[in-house]
C-alpha cells in the first residue's frame, strides 16, 4: 500500500544484531531505557530549520515512543515535510539535537539511520517485476556489484544461496501484505493500491526500527484511501514498529495515530491522543483543525472576573481579566440542540440542511450575524426545512474558551444555561 512510489533508506549494519538498535549510555537515561519508562525511538530537542527568508521549524521538542504511531498534521507549509526529512537525514537542522534509537543522529547518512521512508513521489522501477522491486534493497546491501549483474550470481555458490534467501524473504513479506500472487507483474500491470503494497513491502523488507511516511495516500481516490488507511493501521499493529506519518488530512491522522502532533508555523501547538485533541484542545487552531464539521466559534467578552458573555448569556470561566477583554467561545456541532415546546433557547433560522445519511449537518443563523453548524440524527430533526425558524440550545458546559492569542482558557465548573 502507500504511495505508488517509495524509496528505501538503508538502515545501519548493526540492525541485524540488535533489531531495536543500540542506545548510547548517555541517551539511555534520557530516553527512559534504563529506568523502566517507555523507550523513545526518536527524540528531538529544539530542532530548528531556518531558510534565508523564513523559519520552517522553530525549536521542535518531541519524543516518539517505541512502537508508537505518531501522526504529524497541519496545513500546507507548516513544516511537516521538513521535520520528516530531518529525521530521515535528507535535510539538516540549523540547530537542535536528534536521537534515533538512542544514537545521536545529526550528520548521520540516511542509510546509517535505522529507518525506511515512503514518499508519494518516488516511483517503483517500471522495468522490474514486483518481486525485483521488493528484493532490491536486500540485493543492494548483501550482494557485490558484479554479483548483481544479470546471470553472474549463478557463478558463485555464496551468491546463489544469498539469492535464495532473498527470494524467501520477499515471499514472506509479500504473503503478509497479500500480494504473493502479484510478484511476477510489473508496476504497470498493478492497480494503484497493489503498487502501494509493493512499495511498502520494499520499504519494510529490512525491518527498520522506524517507518516514515509523507502523505502516502494523497494520490489515491477517496474510497481506496479509506481502505489503505485500514491496511496501514493493521500493518502497524502486526509489525509493532514505530511509525511517523505526515498528512494534512486531520481525519487520517485522528483515525490512524496513537498520538497526533498538530503543527502550525514551524511549531507544535499540541501533541496528544486523538480523543484529547478533540475534547480538550490547547489552542484555537487545534480546535478548528480537528473535527468534522468544523467547530463553531463565536466572539465572546469578559463581563466580570470569572464570567464570559456569549450570545448575550453569561457563562462562568476561569479567566480573570479586565471587563471587556475579548475571547473566542467554541462549541462542537453535536453540542448544539434544536429545542422544542417551551424549552429555553436562542432564536435561529435554518440556512441549509446537508443529509449525510446517519447525520444531518444543519446550518443556522443566530442574532442575524452568526452562522453555526449543528449535527443531529435525521430522526431528531424530522420535518426540518430550509428557512424554518427554530430555537437552539448551546449546552454551556461544552463551550471551549480561547484568549486573543488562541490559548485555551479553562472553563469554571458551574455553567449557566445559555
Ligand atoms: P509542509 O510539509 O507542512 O507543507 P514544508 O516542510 O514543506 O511544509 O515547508 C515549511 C516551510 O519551509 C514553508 O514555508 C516552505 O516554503 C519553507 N521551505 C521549505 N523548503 C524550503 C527551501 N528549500 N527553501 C526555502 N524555504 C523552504
Amino acid at each position: 500500500m502507500l504511495a505508488p512510489n517509495a524509496v528505501l533508506l538503508e538502515r545501519d549494519a548493526s540492525f541485524a544484531a540488535h533489531p531495536q538498535g543500540d542506545s548510547t549510555a548517555d541517551h539511555a537515561a534520557q530516553n527512559g531505557a534504563a529506568d523502566g519508562k517507555p523507550r523513545h525511538t526518536i527524540s528531538l530537542r529544539r530542532i530548528t530549520r531556518k531558510y534565508q527568508e523564513s523559519v520552517a521549524l522553530d525549536g521542535i521538542d518531541l519524543d516518539v515512543r517505541e512502537g508508537e504511531f505518531l501522526a504529524i498534521v497541519g496545513p500546507s507549509g507548516c513544516g511537516k515535510s521538513t521535520l520528516l526529512k530531518i529525521i530521515a537525514g535528507l535535510d539538516d537542522p540549523t540547530a537542535g539535537e536528534l536521537w534515533i534509537n538512542g544514537r545521536p543522529s545529526i550528520g548521520l547518512e540516511p542509510r546509517a539511520r535505522d529507518i525506511a521512508m515512503v514518499f508519494q513521489t518516488y516511483a517503483l522501477y517500471p522495468h522490474m517485476t514486483a518481486a525485483q522491486n521488493i528484493a532490491l534493497p536486500l540485493r543492494m546491501r548483501r550482494m557485490r556489484r558484479w554479483q548483481r549483474l544479470p546471470g553472474m550470481a549463478l557463478l558463485s555458490s555464496g551468491a546463489r544461496k544469498g539469492l535464495a534467501e532473498i527470494k524467501t524473504e520477499v515471499s514472506a513479506i509479500a504473503g503478509s501484505l497479500g500480494i504473493a500472487h502479484l510478484l511476477h507483474r510489473k508496476p504497470s500491470q498493478l492497480s494503484g493500491g497493489q503498487r502501494q503494497r509493493v512499495a511498502v513491502a520494499r520499504a519494510m523488507i529490512r525491518r527498520p526500527a522506524v517507518f516514515l511516511m509523507d502523505e502516502p495516500l494523497s494520490n489515491l481516490d477517496a474510497k481506496l484511501r479509506v481502505e489503505m488507511r485500514r491496511e496501514i493501521a493493521s500493518l502497524h499493529r502486526r509489525l509493532g514498529i514505530t511509525f511517523v506519518y505526515v498528512t494534512h488530512d486531520q481525519s487520517e491522522a485522528m483515525t490512524l495515530a496513537d498520538r497526533v502532533a498538530v503543527m502550525a508555523n514551524g511549531e507544535f501547538l499540541q501533541v496528544a491522543a486523538p480523543r484529547e485533541l478533540y475534547a480538550d484542545p490547547a489552542h484555537l487552531e487545534v480546535a478548528r483543525f480537528v473535527g468534522t464539521p468544523t467547530i463553531n466559534c463565536l466572539p465572546a467578552e469578559v463581563t466580570a472576573p470569572g464570567t464570559i458573555d456569549v450570545l448575550g448569556t453569561s457563562v462562568p470561566c476561569s479567566l480573570i481579566a479586565p471587563t471587556g477583554t475579548p475571547a473566542t467561545a467554541c462549541i462542537r456541532p453535536e453540542h448544539i440542540l434544536v429545542v422544542r415546546g417551551a424549552e429555553h433557547g436562542v432564536d435561529a433560522s435554518v440556512i441549509s440542511i446537508e443529509d449525510h445519511g446517519a447525520d444531518l449537518y444543519v446550518r443556522v443563523l443566530v442574532a442575524r450575524e452568526h452562522e453555526l453548524t449543528l449535527r443531529a440524527s435525521p430522526a431528531d430533526l424530522a420535518g426540518l426545512r430550509n428557512g424554518q425558524a427554530v430555537r437552539i440550545r448551546l449546552t454551556p458546559e461544552n463551550f471551549l474558551f480561547f484568549d486573543a492569542e488562541g490559548r485555551r482558557i479553562r472553563a469554571g465548573r458551574r455553567a449557566a444555561a445559555a
